[in-house]
């Protein structure tokens, strides 16, 4: 049988980085199996629905490369893939059930439903749920009846389908993570399958479609882990054990500081993206994404694969078929995974490093646009392979090519106080007349003039090498000065180095 796995959020807010591995390791399973993934939107709850949110979650996907094989944008003979689409089958399932004798109308009204809750709470017990006891005490087809239940439903009563939950049984699961799992009936309520707008719940639509999309593996995260128990109910009330997917739940991603789940909060807090993409809340509040912030795509690809999973090996850097051809869920560990920025940083770094200027040239190029700078391209590209190695995330080359650009900002003063001496200002203005007569600027060309200049004259290489990228660029540190200051032009380059030495004689 060939492995079918699906990724299924609910539009409720964007995708955030634990949905993106979630999306992820169900991509790279599918991969490693030669099977298919699958993403459905499990839009029923119209209550949290996030206008965009779908679209985002779509564009993430495919901005991180994880394109579906069947989807609401691909199809496929599964489909449709959102379950707002879909709602017409599970009605069907849930009176199915009821005929069988696994699920139940329930007529209360909500205030009976909290008149329940208060008289039980009044009573001193904590958690009061709908279950083997509370069911007879209240107003379903189980407690009143065949007759008074066809009546109620002949005069429109609003009514909900529940799960009837056998009472003290232990049933359980084998979680290819965590081994297995089991739970006593009697700590288990009878959920709600179909609500009284109609809609089915998230746990009844879950089933239903995963059961008829032919789900192989169910790969969630670990805040699922309580729900599978009823999930299993449900395939057993169906009669569907058999087919029952594998169910792995992933762990949690933790904050910085290893203590809690990481949350959107934390990411305005310490100043990281936790969404792929940019977002803007509802709420009005805004939310950098990843790609925003300078990050590529398969570097966070990578650094996500890490978070949670590991190889069995020291190797790090995998790009994704590479991941997909070692994944395996044995190897996923069943405790937290702790976000750290600074890794992700450094996936990022290592990924720039060996990737196409070019390539680089064109991710930076609107984000110059918009600060009112145009360039050539290949000029652009240029500078991208000269500061590739110098940055983290591609944005970087804004604050650190901007005296290329336009004017120098600030200069470092303190570098100047302590590498500056009056003796070298001549030499810097020779040097510019020497520059300025040059016909060839190319790196190479400016080494051969500058380097026997410094040593015939007894200066400090390091000294003037540094004094040079400050008089161009305000800094001392920065790539080879050579290509520095093939990529500023002569024009600028002998203009800066007169200024800069003139004011410092
Ligand atoms: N709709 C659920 C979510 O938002 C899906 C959980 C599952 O994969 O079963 O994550």
């Amino acid at each position: 049988m060939s492995v079918r796995v699906r990724f299924a959020p609910s539009p409720t807010g964007p995708l955030h980085i634990g949905g993106a591995r979630t999306a992820l390791f169900n991509y790279l399973f599918a991969k490693k199996h030669g099977g298919t993934f699958i993403l459905r939107i499990e839009d029923t709850d119209q209550v949290r629905y996030v206008h965009g949110a779908e679209e985002y979650i779509q564009d993430s996907l495919e901005w991180l490369g994880l394109i579906p094989d069947e989807g609401p944008r691909k199809g496929g003979k599964y489909g449709p893939y959102r379950q707002s689409d879909r709602k017409k089958i599970y009605h069907k399932y849930a009176l199915e059930l009821i005929e069988s004798g696994k699920a139940y109308y329930a007529f209360d009204t909500p205030e009976e439903l909290e008149g329940m809750r208060a008289e039980h709470e009044a009573a001193g017990e904590t958690a009061t749920k709908y279950d083997a006891h509370i069911r007879m005490l209240m107003r379903n087809s189980v407690s009143i009846g065949e007759e008074r239940t066809k009546e109620l439903l002949s005069k429109d009563t609003p009514y909900t389908i529940r799960l009837k939950v056998p009472h003290d049984q232990v049933i359980g699961f084998e979680d290819i993570i965590r081994g297995q799992v089991n739970f006593n009936t009697s700590e288990l309520d009878d959920k709600v399958l179909i609500k009284a707008d109609g809609m089915p719940t998230y746990h009844l639509a879950n089933v239903v479609d995963d059961h008829l999309m032919e789900i192989t593996h169910v790969i969630r995260g670990e805040e699922w882990l309580s729900s599978t128990a009823h999930h299993v109910l449900l395939y057993m009330a169906f009669g569907w054990t058999e087919m029952m997917p594998k169910f792995s739940h992933l762990p949690l991603i933790l904050k910085p500081s290893g203590q809690g789940k990481l949350s959107k909060r934390d990411g305005s807090q310490f100043g990281f993206p936790v969404f792929p993409l940019d977002w803007q809340d509802p709420s009005g509040e805004f939310f950098q994404g990843f790609r925003e912030f300078g990050f590529l795509p398969e570097a966070l690809v990578n650094f996500l694969a890490l978070l949670g999973w590991n190889p069995g090996t020291e190797q790090e850097i995998f790009n994704v078929d590479g991941l997909a051809q070692v994944f395996s869920l044995e190897h996923v560990s069943k405790s937290g995974a702790r976000f750290d920025f600074d890794k992700a940083l450094w996936f990022n770094q290592q990924y720039i490093l060996t990737t196409d200027p070019e390539r680089i040239a064109t991710l930076i190029s609107p984000m110059l646009n918009e600060t009112g700078v145009h360039v050539d391209h290949g000029y652009l590209t240029k500078v991208c392979s000269v500061y590739r190695e110098r940055i983290k995330v591609v944005h970087d080359l804004i604050k650190t090519t901007a005296y290329l650009f336009g004017d120098i900002g600030e200069y470092d003063t303190e570098a100047i106080h302590k590498m500056w001496s009056p003796e070298l200002a001549g030499h810097f203005q020779t040097l510019a007349q020497s520059l300025s007569a040059e016909e060839s600027f190319t790196a190479d060309r400016l080494r051969e003039i500058i380097t026997p200049y410094v040593k015939s004259n007894g200066l400090k290489m390091g000294n003037v090498l540094q004094m040079l990228r400050t008089a161009i660029s305000g800094s001392p540190s920065g790539p080879d000065v050579y290509q520095m200051l093939e990529l500023l032009g002569k024009e600028k380059v002998v203009e800066r180095i007169g200024e800069f030495s003139s004011r410092r004689e």
